[in-house]
């Protein structure tokens, strides 16, 4: 079924204990976009500056992601910067420049407005807001955000909450957003705000999701060798959604499963700098580490 993601195309410059990299291909739509369309096809909305390198394009399209919704504005591209220390779990932004997104009014095409299923990436809310306003009647809502909007844009974070089905949230995200400290007691204060599911991701410890019935808990898929993490909360959604919009479903199984497939499109997305584990992801590599993660969780 048809899956829409709206949020950011990068170009980030990454500094981790053994490299740096600049003007890496990134943002938290082109992560998701490509994790996504290794199990179902995927249109993105966002925006990019005339800078953007035209080989860029078509290493999304070449991926299976239909960029009809990329408007090409006059400026420069959004550009990330950050800082890896020692633990993977503790980044540092170091510059943030917003360029075209400073101005950014998301247009959903007319082809995709009736997407079934519609993620948010992280964006402003009052761009994810625009955005979910223009599906007309998506079966399943998820939403991303980051401390930035928790601190600054909290009301309008709030609005957008109260009419997704899911957020998906780090812990130091969910521990801002709601005060409490233990992660079980933040995921009930996040659905005291609306959706119907949360989901919480731990980093190397993990993830799990709760809501009505629901509550399942998996560990991460061991990974020796990282070497970047930026993008793997991004690339586990597009694991997540991809899996559901290919099975058009959204129950308690389903969602299981879909945590299963994040983690496993995580964990290679963090094999190496930018999207290039992903772009080289087939599906049967990830069913090998499906049964393998399975081999582990299961007595
Ligand atoms: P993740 O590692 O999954 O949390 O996401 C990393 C991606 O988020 C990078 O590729 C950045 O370009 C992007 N990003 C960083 N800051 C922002 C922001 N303020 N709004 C939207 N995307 C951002």
């Amino acid at each position: 079924m048809s899956l829409l993601v709206v949020g950011t195309l990068a170009y980030d410059t990454v500094e981790t204990v053994f490299a740096r990299r600049e003007d890496v291909l990134g943002g938290s739509a082109t992560y998701f976009a490509i994790g996504a369309s290794r199990f179902a096809p995927v249109s993105l909305v966002g925006v990019v500056g005339e800078d953007f390198r035209k080989g860029d394009l078509e290493l999304l399209r070449g991926a299976g992601v239909d960029t009809r919704g990329v408007e090409v504005a006059q400026g420069r591209t959004f550009r990330w910067s950050g800082r890896y220390e020692g633990d993977w779990n503790k980044r540092v932004t170091l510059e943030t420049q917003l360029n075209v997104l400073a101005t950014f009014d998301p247009k959903v095409p007319a082809a995709q407005r009736a997407s079934r299923y519609l993620f948010l990436a992280n964006a402003s809310p009052e761009v994810q807001l625009k955005a979910l306003l223009q599906v007309e009647a998506p079966a399943f809502t998820m939403m991303d955000t980051m401390n930035l909007w928790i601190d600054h844009s909290r009301d309008a974070l709030l609005a957008v909450l109260r009419k997704v089905d899911a957020i998906v949230l780090n812990d130091e995200e969910a521990r801002m957003l709601t005060g409490e400290r233990n992660l079980i007691r933040a995921a009930g204060a996040v659905l005291g705000l609306g959706p119907r599911y949360v989901v919480l991701k731990k980093g190397e410890h993990g993830a799990f999701v709760m809501g009505g019935d629901l509550h399942f808990a998996l560990p991460a898929y061991p990974v020796e060798n990282v070497v970047d993490p930026t993008g793997a909360g991004d690339s586990f959604a597009g694991g997540f959604m991809g899996y559901l919009a290919a099975q058009s479903r959204h129950d308690p199984a389903a969602l299981r499963k879909a945590m299963l497939y994040g983690t496993i499109t995580a964990s290679f997305c963090v094999q190496a700098f930018g999207v290039e584990a992903l772009t080289g992801l087939t599906r049967p590599k990830i069913d090998e580490r499906f049964d393998e993660l399975l081999q582990i969780v299961t007595v």
